[in-house]
């Protein structure tokens, strides 16, 4: 099985081979090499850096509607080609096959299109000002770079490039170094739909060539999604430079069902919060808090659910449940079960599973204080928390330094907007989880992030006002 693409990199409208170490892509459910890429080196991250510098001025200034065509194309030419662009993905990343036809390409592709949309529309403001006035006008940030995290590769790649390039920026994308095909595709999509060179540019590599990237003068924004500590790092590096950041970072987000929820609609949704792309997902409800009333129907009716998941060959398409995307993050999940074991936490079903595959897992009997209830663990583990009061389930909800995602099963209506409304989150659900169409903003607060992806917030995350006053009159100059 092979995924080799023409080169490693994308620079200047052109596959350009790396220069730097050799980076081995493994298909996460056979570990079989499909692709031996070689990494930028920090020249051939300059050079993609000025190439987008280069090309970015002559792209802001048409219309907009020029730039949207190119979006439109792209995304239609992703929906020609889904199979072919879910399977690669299936390959990147190890996710089933039937995951991939849904959520990833399909999602780029509503980004593109929805951008494509909303740009055209976009407008400044006429401020009067007596016979003087003003206007606004919402111009490019100039270079953005971007960088991706492994579970969502080819979305993330059209999430931040799909506003970026409507707003008139260039790109440079750094995919992780664990899922490195998809965002080639879409350099490769993006020039076929008519992108003129040097905007949207890709360099491979890890945190080095990262912060490389980041580093580079020429940069104006800096996009990441990734896991907190690097989101520090690179914040942190991002602040040198007094650039604009969009941080998309990891969570440890509450599920709380109610007594009066319906119970398979709590529990399909706390399982598709934790086991979806087998569990690797930032705003998976990880923290699951159940009313004392429900507890042990919710823990009896999950893990017969559970039972039922089919897990194996991604590429078979009945499959529900894949590998994780590589043995060092399996180990991970692994040791992070087995904290919770050691601190008193009873499983439910699951465990360490074998090879590639951590099953999904339910931890029960948990306290707030256990590391499974307080880390992220980024695998196919949902910890049960019990409790009873409305107040407490608020105040143990947002006791964590994490403010991704938030989630409320209860059929009170005014209950779910109370709770919602108390909940330290960016994005929350009332009797739904971890949907994140792109038309409503997604992002985060406290240690999860800032900024936001999709809808029209995202136009305020790849531009800037530029006020412009006009003095109609006589100048009134005291001197
Ligand atoms: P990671 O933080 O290890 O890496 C993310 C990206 O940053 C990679 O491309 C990596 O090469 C790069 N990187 C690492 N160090 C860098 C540095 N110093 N400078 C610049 N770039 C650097 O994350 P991961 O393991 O790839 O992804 C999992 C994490 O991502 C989880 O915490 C998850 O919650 C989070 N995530 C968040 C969102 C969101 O939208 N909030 C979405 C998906 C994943």
């Amino acid at each position: 099985m092979s995924a080799q693409p023409a080169a490693s990199l994308w620079i200047d409208g052109a596959p350009t081979e790396g220069q730097g170490a050799v980076l081995a892509v493994r298909y996460p459910y056979t570990g079989e090499v499909i692709a031996t890429l070689l990494e930028a080196t920090p020249a051939q991250v300059a050079q993609a850096c000025a190439a987008a510098a280069a090309a970015q001025p002559a792209w802001a200034a048409l219309r907009p509607v020029d730039r949207a065509r190119v979006l439109s194309r792209a995304a239609a030419i992703i929906r020609d080609r889904a199979e072919d662009l879910a399977r690669l993905e299936t390959l990147d990343t190890g996710k089933p096959i039937q995951e991939t036809r849904v959520a990833d390409w399909p999602s780029g592709a509503d980004a593109l299109e929805y951008f494509a949309g909303l740009g055209p529309t976009l407008t400044g403001q006429m401020i009067p000002l007596g016979d003087d006035w003003a206007y606004t006008r919402r111009e490019a940030l100039g270079v953005v770079a971007a960088i991706g995290a492994w579970n969502y590769p080819s979305q993330i790649a059209c999430w931040k490039a799909a506003p970026a390039l409507i707003m008139g920026n260039a790109v440079v994308f750094k995919p992780s170094e664990e899922t490195p095909l998809g965002a080639l595709q879409l350099a490769a999509i993006l020039a076929e739909a008519g992108l003129p060179p040097g905007l949207f540019n890709v360099v491979q590599g890890g945190g080095a060539v990262g912060a490389a990237l980041v580093g580079d003068a020429r940069v104006a924004k800096v996009s990441l999604t990734g896991s907190v500590p690097t989101g520090r790092r690179v914040y942190a590096a991002a602040a040198e430079g007094m650039r604009h950041v969009t941080m998309e970072l990891g969570g440890k987000s509450p599920l709380i069902v109610f007594d009066d929820a319906s119970l398979d609609d709590a529990v399909g949704a706390a399982m598709l919060g934790n086991f979806y792309s087998s569990g690797q997902v930032c705003s998976n409800g990880t923290r699951v808090f159940v009313q004392r009333g429900l507890h042990d129907a919710f823990l009896a009716r999950l893990a017969e659910r559970v039972s039922t998941i089919v897990s194996g060959d991604p590429l078979d398409e009945r499959t529900q449940f894949g590998p994780i995307v590589s043995p060092a993050q399996a180990g991970r999940i692994r040791a992070a079960i087995a904290a919770g074991q050691a601190e008193g936490a009873r499983l439910v079903c699951g465990g360490p599973g074998q090879g590639a595959f951590v099953p999904p897992t339910v931890l029960a009997d948990a306290t707030d204080a256990m590391t499974v209830a307080t880390d992220e663990i980024f695998g196919p583990v949902m910890t049960v928390l019990a409790f009873d009061t409305e107040a407490e389930a608020i105040a143990r909800a947002n006791a964590t330094i994490y403010g991704l995602a938030a989630g409320v099963f209860t059929r009170d209506l005014a209950r779910a907007h109370r709770v919602v409304a108390a909940l330290q989150a960016g994005t929350c659900w009332i009797n739904a989880y971890n949907l994140t169409p792109v038309e409503m903003p997604f992002g985060a607060t406290k240690m999860s992030g800032l900024g936001r992806e999709n809808s029209a917030a995202a136009i305020e995350a790849y531009s800037q006002v530029k006020t412009v006053y006009v003095g109609m009159g006589a100048v009134d100059a005291p001197y």
